[in-house]
């Protein structure tokens, strides 16, 4: 007795160019995007801020929906630790301290090599933020810090792009889809950034399912958008979130702008001006100062934190953390001297990372 196969009607032998239909054709099935939903896939031009793990996840599988040009921007590079979430990328990338940006722009080109994929290695700052997100319909965010995101709200709502909030921490993970003036924007919710020490991936670790429950969920309503529209059915207006290891869950509703939000309701864009941003300066040989006040530390608190991740000690007037090849020093109000570099980038990143961003 022989068993019918699903696959039996294809060629059993695909030409080394399979045509698209045959690459997209269980995706063409489903009702939601049907052969017109796929010719909009192709055609669409979407921006992935951030490839990291949620990054990773987004753009792996939207690259693979067939969504015709993907822009990854991300100021960093591939290191062993980043191999248990971040599914683009390989040993091999690591070892050569690849650029997360060129590692994922080669490995989609090896599974779906019909689609552009525009690797940008590039800090989004104001200065930047609209050459790098010119010409894209729909912003996905793949940072692991408000400071981009609220720069990416400010740009969004000034454009009336959509773009989708995404972000996962331990086991936990949010993501909401911005339709500006239309829906509530992250400015809405969160009218100021966290401030005092704040989760990070880097403090409270990560699991890669939290990743990959936040990215399903954001790359599917980016599918509804880029067939459907903002005016698409099921489109989803609330702010999820989702615990993988507590199961504990929420919605919020995220409807309707708030009224007076700085950003969708008066329009003062002061993440774009530059304004958001803690001043950052070169200070003295290879040390760089950040020039952040307004985020009072507990040196007891961040002494434990950064204990696995080098050598820490504090008194009551700084703390010094001793990660190779950079020595970074705390003071009470959150100001930082790094030495070990120039790189303002660099800086910012490992600030984002150890004490919050
Ligand atoms: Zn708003």
């Amino acid at each position: 007795m022989s068993i019918p196969a699903a696959d039996q009607a294809a060629p059993s032998v695909a030409g080394p160019t399979a045509n698209s239909d045959h690459r997209y054709s269980r995706q063409i099935l489903f009702r939601g995007i049907g052969p017109e939903g796929q010719t909009r896939l192709a055609r669409a031009r979407i921006a992935i801020v951030g490839c990291g793990a949620t990054g990773s996840a987004l753009a792996g599988l939207l690259a693979r929906a067939g969504v015709g040009t993907l822009r990854i921007i991300d100021r960093d590079y591939v290191e062993p630790s980043n191999l248990q979430r971040q599914s683009l990328f390989d040993e091999q990338d690591a070892a050569e301290s690849l650029p997360k940006a060129i590692a994922a722009a080669r490995q989609i080109a090896a599974f779906n090599s019909q689609i552009v994929v525009e690797p940008k290695v590039e800090d989004v700052v104001p200065a930047n933020i609209e050459v790098l997100l010119e010409g894209m319909e729909v912003v996905l965010d793949g940072t692991d810090n408000f400071e981009t995101r609220y720069l990416i709200n400010d740009f969004a709502v000034k454009n009336s792009l959509p773009w989708i909030y995404s972000a996962a921490v331990g086991s936990y993970a949010a993501t909401m889809n911005v339709l500006p003036v239309e829906t509530t924007c992250l400015a809405c919710i969160f009218p100021d950034s966290p401030r005092g020490i704040v989760e990070t991936c880097e403090t409270s670790g990560i699991l890669n399912s939290a990743v990959n429950l936040v990215a399903s969920i954001a790359a599917t309503e980016t599918l509804k958008l880029l067939v459907g529209g903002t005016n698409a059915p099921h489109l989803r207006k609330t702010l999820l979130s989702f615990d993988v290891w507590t199961n504990e869950h929420a919605e919020i509703n995220a409807s309707k702008p708030r009224p007076g939000c700085r950003a969708c309701g008066e329009r003062d864009f002061i993440h774009l001006a530059g304004e958001g941003r803690p001043h950052i300066t070169l200070c003295g040989r290879n040390s760089v100062q950040i020039h952040e006040r307004q985020r009072p530390i507990d040196f007891t608190e961040m002494d434990r934190r950064l204990q696995p991740h080098g050598t820490v000690r504090h008194n009551d007037f700084v703390l010094k953390f001793w990660h190779d090849p950079y020595e970074m020093t705390l003071f009470p109000d959150g100001r930082a001297i790094i030495k070990g570099t120039t790189d303002t980038a660099v800086a910012r990143s490992l600030y984002a990372r150890y004490v919050g961003s």
